[in-house]
């Protein structure tokens, strides 16, 4: 072995760079072996919400949040699913984001966003927190390895003028913390395909790096925080996960499971393959799929024509609700003139009305009559529907789905009923989309890979969507995926430590 390390951490998401953070502040040799020619993958594309309860972001910001609250929530939620990993999760929250701001590199703040659920321990206008804005004079060149917006980069654009924000502040911020160690490699277009064993531990990696095979060795440990397999289509029909390689959110020619199917085939375990954090997506001109949130009118109908749930939901929530019905996708965002013939959500990216309409993506017609036969879906049901969901606006209330009862509904859009009359119609397509798939390596509470009997393979670590999410089958909150990827990264280190 040539390149020797003491921690290899394998991808550069969230959480693989706060274990390559936390690792070379503590003063081992650390090397990042990142798959792409920019690094932060769909961590990157993300708003960098961080769902960390119970941390002094919180209490600067006066917001009632606590690891008690947060307890409490996620046992409403998940019941006694993954109840130690919850706990270790609960614990390392604050930790994580204390020792990350110790360095002046890394700051937060907490915005408003809802938690996901009424439930017991939810945070009234939410608890989670983002990186600030990072000023580009701060960052420097070290910006053009950081991975664009979703927008910029799916057109092949580099970062705009002005600050990097959201999940680009998140990534410079911690690739700056990373170079200011000066204890860590960074290395690009390095495609780990294997893990090492060397007596009885997993002490390397192999990695095919400018179409050349590498090997690296590992002294403490290897951190897998490499992403899911949402991008891997022969995986994602293996394991039955809803939607489509096409239509996921992560950037193109990541996350295809490489790195988890190195851990199986030296025996680790694995959970949750058919699960993701699920979002409807605008169907794209390009066969892709863009994430929707936020929806500000309109409504949604399946290929009958009927609606089926509060299209306010939480995007995860609604995604299951598209996943339940194979005559739910696609479905039709039916909006009309009020937004100026705008998509009434946010969609990222988003694509002009013209070229939507161009390539048959969205739909126009002067009535819902032209409409529903233009989309080849039953006239009759869309003007019942309509003609319903008007009537229900009219009265103040969707007895029907309840949408614009939650604090989260009305976030985006105060009232969150608004009748849809105003011709000309308009029928955007949605797909299932994910922003990655969440099953994956089956990890303890120290983030260590174990194996089919439960025991911890030796030296080897997973973080983010490379594992079983604590999560389950739920999407608590805003951050869960970044955060709790964050705070194994920190239990990770702890543990390969000396
Ligand atoms: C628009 C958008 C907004 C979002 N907003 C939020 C939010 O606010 N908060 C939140 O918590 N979540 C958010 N998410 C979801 C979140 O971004 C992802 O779930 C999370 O970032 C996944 O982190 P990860 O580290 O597991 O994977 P990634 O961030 O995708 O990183 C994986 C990296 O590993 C690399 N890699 C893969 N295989 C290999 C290999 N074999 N060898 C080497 N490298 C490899 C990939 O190239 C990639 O760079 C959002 C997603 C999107 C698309």
């Amino acid at each position: 072995m040539t390149n020797e390390y003491d921690v290899l951490v394998v991808g550069s998401g969230a959480g693989a760079l706060t274990a390559a953070v936390l690792a070379a502040r503590a003063g081992l040799r650390t090397a990042v072996l990142e798959k792409s020619a920019l690094l932060g993958g769909t961590s990157a594309y993300s708003g960098a919400a961080c769902w960390l309860p119970g941390s002094q972001v919180q209490q600067r910001a006066g917001v009632a949040d606590s690891t008690e609250s947060a307890r409490t929530y996620l046992t409403s939620l998940l019941g006694d699913h993954e109840a130690e990993r919850r706990e270790a999760f609960l614990a390392t929250a604050p930790r994580v984001v204390a020792a990350l701001e110790e360095d002046p590199a890394l700051r937060f703040e907490w915005r408003p966003f809802p938690d996901y659920f009424d439930r017991p321990g939810r945070v009234p206008r939410g608890r989670s927190f983002v990186p600030c804005d990072l000023p580009r004079d701060e960052i420097g060149r070290l910006a053009d390895l950081v991975r664009p917006s979703v927008d910029r980069d799916r057109a092949g654009l580099g970062h705009p003028d002005g600050p990097l924000t959201q999940g680009r502040a998140l990534v410079g911020r911690l690739l700056l913390a990373l170079h200011r160690t000066g204890l860590a490699d960074v290395v690009t277009g390095a495609d780990v395909d294997t893990l090492v064993r060397a007596g009885g531990r997993v002490g390397g990696v192999e990695a095919v790096v400018g179409g050349e095979r590498r090997r690296y060795a590992a002294r403490l440990g290897v951190v897998l925080g490499s992403g899911g397999f949402e991008r891997n289509a022969a995986a994602r029909a293996r394991h039955g996960v809803p939607g489509a390689a096409d239509w996921t959110m992560a950037p193109a020619g990541t996350n295809t499971g490489a790195a988890i199917d190195a851990a199986v085939r030296l025996g680790a375990a694995t959970g949750l393959l058919d699960e993701a954090w699920w979002c409807p997506g605008v169907a794209m001109p390009d066969g892709s799929a863009s994430f929707t949130l936020g929806l500000r009118g309109g409504v949604v109908v399946d290929g009958r024509g009927r609606r089926y749930a509060n299209e306010s939901l939480p995007y995860d929530q609604f995604g299951r609700q598209m996943a339940a019905d194979p005559a739910r996708v696609p479905s039709y965002l039916v909006f009309d003139a009020r937004s100026d013939a705008r998509l009434p959500a946010i969609s990222l990216p988003g694509g002009t009305a013209e070229e939507h309409l161009a390539a048959g993506t969205w739909v126009r017609a002067d009535s819902l009559r032209e409409l529903a036969d233009r989309l080849e879906v039953p006239a009759d049901d869309l003007l019942a529907t309509v003609a319903r969901f008007n009537a229900l606006v009219a009265a103040g209330e969707d007895v029907d789905f309840g949408r614009g009862r939650d604090e989260y509904d009305r976030y985006f859009a105060d009232p969150a009923l608004l009748p849809v009359e105003r011709p000309p119609f308009t029928a955007a397509r949605l797909v299932l989309s994910d922003l990655g798939t969440k099953g994956g390596l089956l990890t303890d509470t120290e983030g260590r890979v174990l194996d089919e009997e439960g025991r911890p393979l030796a030296g080897l670590y997973a973080v983010g969507n490379a594992s079983a999410s604590l999560t389950g089958r739920v999407y608590p909150g805003p951050g869960a995926p970044i955060g709790t990827a964050m705070a194994f990264a920190m239990r990770a280190v702890e543990d390969l430590a000396p």
